[in-house]
């Protein structure tokens, strides 16, 4: 058993706690919701059991498919176990469709294919507002190098196939979706979560969002939509057959 230590983060969807052991931390899901960089704040009641089973399911796929990641194991509905990384501060997002802040930047309709799919980079700085950089700009700076910058596009690219298909068998279309890379013992690692707080997915019929655009919009049934995802993701797929 890994004793839970002293908090060494909190952010927006989540608190990191230390463990006995220094390769290792808890990360525990909150309910806690927030938009448009804090101005819109809320609660999603049940997300954190949601995010902590869905990105658990995410990152086992990952590991299936010989993507290295910060996951290690559940330990209860709102904790899991994970390697502790030096978390490489820029949000990696790969975009399958135009939507939420590249519709708006580069006025596209929403919804609009993007292909080949869109990767961008922003910096990991609430007070900057997350700046959108480039690699150049993130070499320059001295936050990661030309051969980590290389993999990552590379394993962002990679999930991006694995999630897709992945979520196809279930109806639901990947639209976009947002990483966080880490380094450990030299290795470079996918961190944080992946879940309906950071992508966006919609039912491949209807195209309803099943994500947290449902709060950000005010489109309704924000609790019920995390929980349709989950069961979905979890339970049976549409033809009633169980998920392996
Ligand atoms: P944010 O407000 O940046 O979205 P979150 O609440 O999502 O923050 O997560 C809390 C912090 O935990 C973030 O700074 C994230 O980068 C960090 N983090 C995620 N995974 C790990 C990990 N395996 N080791 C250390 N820190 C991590
Ligand atoms: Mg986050």
């Amino acid at each position: 058993m890994v004793e839970m230590g002293k908090l060494l983060t909190e952010g927006k969807g989540k608190r990191v706690y230390a463990t006995d052991d220094p390769g290792k931390a808890i990360v525990y899901f909150k309910d806690e919701a927030m938009a448009f960089h804090g101005l819109k704040r809320g609660r999603i009641l049940g997300k954190g059991e949601v995010n902590n089973a869905v990105s658990r399911q995410f990152f086992q796929l990952l590991t299936k498919n010989g993507i290295e990641n910060h996951y290690l194991e559940q330990v209860d509905n709102r904790h899991s176990l994970v390697r502790r990384v030096e978390i490489i501060p820029v949000a990696v997002k790969v975009r399958n469709r135009a939507a939420g802040s590249l519709a708006k930047r580069c006025g596209l309709p929403v919804g609009e294919k993007m292909e080949p799919p869109v990767v961008e980079f922003a910096l990991k700085d609430d007070y900057l507002d997350n700046p959108l950089v480039n690699g150049t700009h993130i070499q320059a700076m001295k936050i990661a190098t030309a051969e980590e910058m290389r993999q990552i596009v590379q394993t962002a690219l990679k999930v991006n196939d694995i999630l897709t298909e992945y979520m196809k068998e279930i109806n639901i279309e990947v639209i976009d979706f947002k990483l966080e890379f880490g380094r450990f013992e030299g290795r470079i690692l996918v961190a944080d979560e992946i879940s309906p707080d950071t992508a966006r997915f919609w039912d491949s019929r209807t195209h309803e969002p099943l994500d947290i655009d449902r709060f950000r919009r005010d489109l309704g049934n924000v609790e019920q939509a995390y929980q349709e995802l989950l069961h979905r993701m979890m339970g049976m797929d549409e033809a009633g057959e169980m998920r392996e």
